[in-house]
């Protein structure tokens, strides 16, 4: 072959123009390496499901007639690291050319460019022809200014592309319906069946384990519950619009412990591994409401994740890369407790939370955001600490996207680059989004007591200790006169409260 092409584990892209047709003369590599597998302790669920997504594609491509070099992580002729295998091949079969598609993490983009600059190779990178903005083009967005807002970028995304629009003009009159988007769930309209597809996955399972490699989590292999290929994700986009978009905007940030899905897509994966591009999942949310099928509300609320939210952290990553990965505003340094790897705290929201994540590789965004994040915010766990954990537990996790949502949106570590206000709260709001604190062992309403819900004294003393750092910001609110108003004593109680809490998170 005179060139090779390599597919990362995430690039399961069949629509790219690589693949719209046949050349002898170029040689496909897909390769299982300890390099991926290793670099954070990942969720068995991923593994699974990136290794078995990978082989499927190689197979479907090999159908079409494409030549593949597939290396399996038992194979006793992978290297396991990319750049090793690519140069080993290269001399196997003579190539002259590397190509790749940009890759969407830091780590591997480095990587490879180290590479092109090193080897004999002629290299070119190719984009990966999935998102619906470039690495760079939020950063220009922001040029000069002074604050990045999500909405800014979001608006000019709905006009480019003329998404829920007339012309210049947000179709149902406004750009965002999240007022009507932030009910409880009372317990009816009844989630939908769950519309994933089902594998036996057990002899992959089986060569991972024997392989050496470390994971933690359920793996489920036996009826393992995430698309391999691209059929079935757009299967599953089709039941989530039929199914659960209807209901998806009025909850979005509910959470109950009778029913983990919701009205959630479960579609993070499919698209992170690019079996579905952005476009085609905005086209359909868009097409149902075209179609009377959902309200404005639903349509706008899920199209501003994927449109908005989704282009405008991967933007965020570049842009403050790789200086980001280290910031640490509050100089949070406690270990993670023990029960964020079993589930086993009393506090119901986060064993329901992590117990779910430990389970099914996934939690909604409220879960990750206002139960895992809020505690780990409060109990001053360290934003890197953090950040591992979610970049391993979930089977969406790839760091150009969790990153920004870990460390800024739900740690507020950047200071504010993300999130305009530190994304906390009392048992108060975790009580009215859920149904966690009816049965919990701690009393949502007390603050100092014994059993008092930990986040409450958390929460007043996570405000009072960084009051040089946020008394200014005006998203704040209410809090610091709030706290003023509070008698000394009281705040000294709340205070040494917390600091028992944070010394004994292990207890919890
Ligand atoms: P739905 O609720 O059905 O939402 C639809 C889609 O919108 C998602 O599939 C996703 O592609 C997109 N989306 C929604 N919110 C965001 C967001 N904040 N940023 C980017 N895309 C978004 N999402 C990931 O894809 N990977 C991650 O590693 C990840 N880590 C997160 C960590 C934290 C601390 C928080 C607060 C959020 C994180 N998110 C992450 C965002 C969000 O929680 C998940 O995308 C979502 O829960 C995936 O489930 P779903 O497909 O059912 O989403
Ligand atoms: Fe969580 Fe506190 Fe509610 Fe218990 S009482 S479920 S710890 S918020």
């Amino acid at each position: 072959a005179h060139t090779l092409r390599l597919i990362l584990g995430d690039q399961l892209n069949s629509q790219h123009s690589w693949f719209s047709h046949q050349q002898d003369d170029v040689l496909y590599v897909m390769m299982e390496v300890r390099q991926e597998t290793d670099y954070v302790l990942h969720h068995a669920q991923k593994i699974i499901a990136i290794f078995a997504g990978m082989r499927e594609f190689a197979r479907r491509l090999q159908l079409a007639g494409h030549r593949v070099h597939y290396l399996t992580i038992d194979d006793p002729d992978n290297l396991h690291a990319i750049t090793a295998n690519i140069e080993k091949l290269a001399q196997m079969v003579q190539a002259q050319e590397f190509q790749y598609q940009a890759p969407d993490e830091y780590r591997l983009d480095q990587q490879l460019q180290v590479f092109a600059q090193t080897t004999a190779l002629r290299c070119y990178m190719f984009d990966s022809e999935h998102f619906l903005t470039q690495r760079e083009e939020a950063g220009k967005i922001f040029e000069g200014r002074k604050k990045w807002l999500m909405e800014h970028f979001y608006r000019q995304m709905r006009v480019k592309y003329q998404v829920l629009m007339t012309g210049q003009d947000p179709i149902g009159g406004a750009w965002n319906f999240d007022h009507d988007n932030r009910k409880a769930w009372p317990g009816l309209p009844w989630e939908p069946e769950d519309f994933r597809p089902r594998h036996d996955h057990s002899t992959l399972w089986a060569t991972i384990q024997n392989a050496g490699v470390k994971s933690f989590g359920e793996p489920n292999a036996s009826e393992f519950a995430w698309p391999l290929h691209r059929d079935e994700a757009l299967t599953q986009l089709q039941a989530f619009v039929r199914l659960a978009l209807p209901h998806f905007g009025d909850f979005q940030d509910a959470m109950s412990s009778k029913a983990w899905r919701l009205f959630h897509s479960l579609l993070s994966f499919a698209l992170n591994v690019k079996m579905l591009s952005p476009r085609e999942v905005i086209a359909a949310v868009e097409a149902a409401y075209s179609r009377g099928e959902v309200s404005i509300a639903a349509a706008e609320g899920y199209i501003r994740q994927i449109l908005g939210w989704r282009e405008y952290v991967r933007g965020v990553y570049w842009h403050f890369m790789p200086d980001y990965a280290q910031e640490n505003v509050f100089d949070h340094q406690a270990e993670l407790p023990t029960w964020f790897w079993t589930g086993k705290t009393k506090m119901r929201c986060l064993s329901l939370a992590i117990g779910q994540s430990l389970q099914q590789a996934h939690a909604h965004h409220i879960q990750r955001l206002m139960v895992i994040g809020n505690f780990s915010l409060l109990a001053g766990l360290h934003p890197q600490r953090v950040h591992e954990w979610y970049l391993g537990v979930y089977i969406d996790a790839f760091e150009w996207v969790e990153l920004p949502n870990t460390l800024g949106m739900s740690q507020y570590a950047d200071g504010g680059v993300l999130a305009t206000k530190p994304y906390v709260s009392s048992a108060a709001y975790i009580d009215r989004m859920s149904d966690y604190c009816k049965g919990c062992q701690y009393d949502k309403k007390q603050r100092t007591t014994e059993n008092a819900c930990p986040f409450n004294a958390l929460y007043w003393d996570f405000f009072a200790r960084n009051e040089e750092k946020l008394s200014s910001n005006p998203r704040i609110g209410m809090v610091y006169p709030q706290l003023r108003k509070m008698q000394p004593d009281i705040r000294i109680e709340l205070a040494q409260r917390a600091q028992f809490l944070r010394a004994n998170l292990d207890k919890l």
